[in-house]
């Protein structure tokens, strides 16, 4: 028998009871999926449940689901979490189902809010009881004004909530990037003054939504986007892997500011299932793997690259992170922040 039994680091995935992945630039990007994905994932599910989070209200979420069967992920409807059926969550709280909602969006959303309970209009003469506006290709001018008719008082004054499923600045379309609900969304807000709730990330309501349909006690949430998933998830209490597969680069990564800061790196989703080396920390040095990055006051130093990038990576983000101090205070050397990773 051995005297030193020497255990390897865990994975990402030990202890965790449920994955919850994003959708763009962590499974696929447009219609396809992204390297390593699908077999990672499948892999994932040996042991615990696999779900999805998505902010996209366009699509219901046995659409989803049928998207991802056809990539070789044969998921059902229910393992979809949508931002309109967070928003229903959110609405049940603040009106009774059988109430009429006036709805901005597609049949993404009409559909969850049918299904709650609620009877949709589109016009703010049917005097609804809320607003619930998510993102359609087809939402334009007409829509935004009959919300802007239907929340013209404060809530404070007696007016009627104002639900939005997610409030993404951008959506990414093959021919580039268009603007995204929050776009939308804060066009009614400049014609109204007011503020929507919001059901979607970086809110938690859509981590409730998940967390609480699986009974996860142990969940990690797996993303691309420091601002929406990374912050959400540490809204919400979950350990979170950020994968470097989609939006945020290691640029972004480095300068994180403490609320998006992931609990795991990867460069892509294989690395789940590989131990995750231990982040060691001595003064202003830190160690991960062979990779050792030091901070010499306003300098950020390689001491050594060590053989992998996303453990360089994993090194200097934590030697800067744990400064407290702006990235903009630091001289960084390009190799840091080179991006040898798959981009979509
Ligand atoms: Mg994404």
């Amino acid at each position: 028998m051995a005297l030193f039994t020497r255990r390897s680091d865990p994975t990402p995935l030990s202890g965790v009871d449920v994955v919850l992945a994003d959708l763009d630039g962590v499974v696929y990007a447009g219609a396809g999926a992204l390297p390593h994905a699908v077999e990672a994932l499948t892999r994932a599910k040996d042991g615990r449940r696999l779900a999805y989070i998505t902010n996209n209200a366009s699509r219901t979420d046995a659409a989803v689901a049928a998207h991802l069967t056809s990539l070789g992920l044969p998921t059902a409807a229910d393992e979809v979490v949508t931002s309109p059926q967070a928003a229903m969550r959110l609405l049940a709280t603040k009106v009774a189902p059988g109430a009429t909602i006036l709805v901005v969006g597609g049949e993404g959303l009409t559909r969850e809010v049918e299904k709650a309970g609620y009877i949709v209009t589109r016009s703010a003469e049917d005097r609804p009881a809320a607003v619930v506006q998510g993102f359609a290709p087809d939402v334009g001018w007409l829509q935004l004004a009959e919300a802007a008719y239907a929340l013209k008082t404060p809530e404070e004054d007696g007016g009627i909530p104002w639900i939005a499923t997610n409030t993404d600045w951008t959506i990414p379309q093959s021919r580039g990037i268009a603007p995204g609900n929050g776009t939308l969304v804060s066009a009614v807000h400049t014609a109204v003054g007011r503020l929507a709730t919001v059901a979607g990330k970086p809110e938690t309501p859509i981590f409730d939504e998940a967390v609480s349909r699986f009974g996860a006690h142990r969940p990690l949430f797996i993303g691309d986007r420091l601002d929406t998933d990374i912050l959400g998830a540490q809204r919400a209490g979950i350990d979170s892997a950020l994968v470097l597969t989609g939006i945020d680069r290691p640029k972004q990564v480095l300068a994180a500011p403490p609320g998006s800061r992931p609990t795991y790196l990867l460069g892509d989703l294989r690395e789940l299932h590989e131990p995750y080396p231990a982040v060691r920390v001595s003064g202003d040095t830190v160690t991960v793997g062979r990779a050792r990055v030091r901070i010499d006051g306003g300098d950020v130093l390689i001491d050594s690259d060590g053989d992998r990038p996303i453990d360089l990576l994993r090194a200097g983000a934590t030697a800067i992170w744990n400064t407290g101090r702006a990235i903009f205070g630091f001289r960084v050397p390009e190799r840091l922040y080179a991006d040898p990773f798959h981009r979509p």
